[in-house]
This record gives structure tokens, sequence and C-alpha cells, in this order.
């Protein structure tokens, strides 16, 4: 089982500045987290940051710290009441940059503690942030052994993920013009990362070619079409002779014919099945390349719930008997304090439900379209490899910029949008609506819950 770690960028931004105080003595502060727990992966979602007020500190130096017991005996009575787990973070400023002897020798009477005041299936752990970027973090299990906390990511306006330990990328000579541009280390933190695409087609294959090209170690695949020979135009790694090949097997194949030894997992059905849903939760970023409102809204609620990013896109070409009327296309991204797809208007609850009700019982949507209770279910939309490719390298180039920051540190938006009949981009940033899911706090970060996302599930 490997573990981790997820904070939103204001939760980790609030706790780095409490533990950076003037003046250098150690400072603490207290974690509640929900969980995501997976075959593969535990991940603890920071839901709160409590720091450790000066008044429930007994003493404290450059290299010690005690704590009055009523102060974490608060904390963990909260984590049992709302069934969170507890992690206890402190700093060093005088170094060493991760635990230390004394905290090997603390820590175990800490989480017996939290052990027996806190039940439930809750995991907890400890922190230890020296500076801004070299958290170190570790599982303390109920049996007094410890398991290192492989990555804590920091989702917001950039992507950061620190990793205890890199994957080194295989040939520098392979990547040497990427590494000119960006540094070595984005290569690193490429083959470290695990992509999600839902969706395979235009735009999906497009974002996928890329994504294998420019390192990244691991993909999933979500998808349960097969090719049929329209696709041919557009989707990438496609042979005419690929006709009724699911287009997952497609990518896998690619992937294979690159050859820069990139992990594929492919899950050949849409997410709208629970048990490809709930494979996304496995994924470090998302890239949202399916056509359809009901897809679109499970990935909007994934970023909410699990501060899993969706950097979600679409094409849309208006034509007329042959001749074009307008071309936009879109790249939004998702994370918690941006505004969701419905906040946007890009999808609507009427939308949503016109597609569930199409998928799980035809013949009420036949009836309920006859009655004009529901839209004319669209034909084959036009669509164009230009397009479809460009508005995927708009992505690509998003993921880049959350990772590296090239586009300044001043840069805010979350959705960029190609007018490509006028040569024209305009770009915004929307904060939630008040009264959507993705603006209520309470929300973020809920993690693991019956049903999963909180939506009904056909099974
Ligand atoms: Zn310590
Ligand atoms: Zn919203």
């Amino acid at each position: 089982m490997r573990y981790s770690i997820s904070f939103t960028e204001i939760d980790y931004r609030a706790l780095t500045d409490h533990l950076r105080q003037p003046g250098s003595t150690e400072q603490a502060a207290y974690l509640l987290c929900s969980l995501s727990v997976t075959a593969s992966e535990s991940r603890l979602l920071v839901r709160e940051v409590v720091p450790v007020l000066p008044e429930e500190i007994i003493s404290a130096s450059g290299s010690h710290m005690e704590i009055a017991p009523q102060s974490f005996m608060r904390a963990m009575k909260r984590a049992d009441t709302e069934h969170l787990s507890f992690v206890f973070v402190h700093s060093h400023p005088e170094g060493p940059a991760s635990h230390s002897p004394k905290d090997d020798i603390t820590e175990p009477t800490l989480f017996r503690t939290a052990y027996t005041r806190i039940n439930g299936k809750a995991i907890h752990a400890s922190i230890v942030a020296s500076g801004v970027d070299h958290p170190s973090a570790r599982v303390w299990h109920l049996d007094g052994t410890t398991s290192p906390v492989e990555v804590i990511r920091v989702i917001g306006d950039r992507f950061r993920f620190f990793h205890r330990e890199l994957q080194r990328n295989a040939s520098a000579e392979i990547f040497d013009r990427q590494v000119r541009a960006f540094g070595v280390e984005i290569q690193h933190v490429l083959k470290t990362t695990h992509v999600g695409i839902v969706g395979n087609g235009g735009t999906g294959s497009a974002v996928a070619e890329q994504l294998i090209r420019l390192g990244v170690g691991k993909l999933s695949l979500f998808e349960g079409q097969t090719l049929d020979t329209s696709n041919v135009t557009r989707v990438y790694g496609s042979r005419l002779t690929d006709v009724d090949v699911p287009k997952v097997q497609i990518i896998q194949r690619l992937a294979k014919d690159i050859g820069f030894g990139t992990e594929v997992i492919a899950f050949p059905e849409h997410i709208t099945s629970l048990k490809s849903a709930e494979a996304l939760r496995d994924c470090d970023v998302i890239f949202g390349c399916t056509d359809d409102e009901w897809g679109r809204s499970i990935l909007s609620r994934l970023a909410i719930d699990y501060y899993i990013p969706v950097i979600d896109m679409g094409v849309k070409i208006d034509s007329s008997e042959g001749s074009i009327v307008s071309v936009q296309g879109r790249v939004t991204t998702l994370v918690p304090g941006s505004a969701c797809l419905f906040c946007r208007g890009r999808i609507t609850a009427e939308g949503v439900r016109a597609q569930v009700i199409e998928s799980c019982n035809p013949s009420q949507a036949e009836e309920l379209r006859h009655q004009q209770y529901a839209p004319e279910l669209q034909g084959n939309a036009p669509a164009v490899i230009a397009f479809t490719t460009a508005v995927a390298s708009t992505a690509i180039a998003e993921l880049l910029h959350r990772l590296t920051g090239f586009m300044g540190a001043e840069r805010t938006s979350s959705e960029v949008i190609h007018f490509f009949d006028q040569s024209r981009m305009r770009t915004n940033h929307l904060s939630p609506n008040t009264d959507c899911f993705c603006g209520d706090r309470q929300r973020w970060g809920l993690g693991d819950q019956q049903p999963f996302l909180g939506m009904l599930w056909q099974g």
C-alpha cells in the first residue's frame, strides 16, 4: 500500500505561513483529513489546518517543543467526532529536514493516544515541514510501525508534487530538447506522475500522444467506445484497419510503438460506470476529453471531493450546410476554489439528467423527446483534427504551466478559449457560485463516501 497526502493550495499556504513565523522556534499544527482508499493507495485529504497556538506551547526553541496535552486531545476529539484522520505537523527551523531521532522517541506515544482516542478506520500521520518545498511525512499504524508517505500534493493555481523519491527518466538524450526548455527536474516529475485521460477520441488521443512523448510515466485510459471509420481523420495512432477495435487499445499500442516505457492501464468503460469512475482516484491529474455532460459532471465533483485537478476540454464547430459559422475550443481547469463546469454553464443539471435517462432508460428518453420535455439528440457533430489537436495542445501547455510556472507567478486564469475563426484567444478566472457544491468549503476534500461522489450509480 502506497500512502500520500493531498492539500489545497489555500490550506498548504496557511500551514507553511504558520510554521514559518518570525523568530526561529519550532511551530506545530494539526491536520484533520478525510480518506481516499483504493487497492493501491491510501490518500489523506486535508480538510482543515488547526494551528497550535502560543498559549498551548509549554516550551519551545529552535530544536525542541513541548505542547500541552489538552491541545492535541482537542484535535483528536474532533477527528473522532467527525470521523477524520489526525496528522501532527511540526517544523525544524534548525534541521533536520525529516523526522529526528527525538521525534522517533516522542511520536509513538502521541500516535498510540491517537489510535485510542479516535475510533473508526482512520489512519494517522506526521509531517516535518522545515521549508515550503521539502515536507517529509510518515504514516503511523495501529501496531506502532510506520510507512513513508510517497507524495505530498498541493493543488491550486500550481500543482506541486513533493515526492519522497523521484523516478529517474531513462534517457537524457531522448528528452534533451525539453530539458533545454524546462530543466531536468520536470522530466523526473513527469516520469513519476500518473495521468488519467477520460475519452480517447480526437482530443483524448492527441493528449495521449503528447503526454507519452513528454515522458509521463503512467497513464490510465477511460473510454468505452470502439473505433469507427469516421474517427480515423483525427484519432492519433489509429488506422482504417482498426475499425471496431477499442479506442483504449489503440492508445496502448501507440505508447508501445513510441517505446518510452510508458505504463498504460486501460479501462474499456466510460466513467459513468462505477468501477471505472472509482479508478480515477489513483490519478494525480486528469484530462477530461469526453463530450458528454454526464461524464463531465462526474469529473467536476471528483476535482472537489478528491483534490484531483481536472483539465477539461471541448471543441464546438458550428457549421451550416458545409460552411463554417464559428469554431470554438475551450480548456477549463477544475480545482477547489475555481468555478466548476456547472457554475460556468458548460453543463447543466437538465443536460446531465437527459443523458442519464437516455443511457438507463432509452424508451423513457424517447417518450420525453416526443413530448418535447427533452432536447433532440445531437447527431454526429462536425470535428476536424486541426481544432481538436490545437485544444489538446493548449491543455498540455496548461499542465506544463501548473507544474513549472512558465506562464508567470501572476497567472491565475482557469479557462482558455480559442476562437479559431477569429484567430483570437481569451482567458478568464471565475470563482465558484456560492450556491454550487464547488463553492461549499464543507464539501472540499470529502473523500470516500457512500454513495461514491454523492451520486447515484447503475453498478
Ligand atoms: Zn521534530
Ligand atoms: Zn460550481
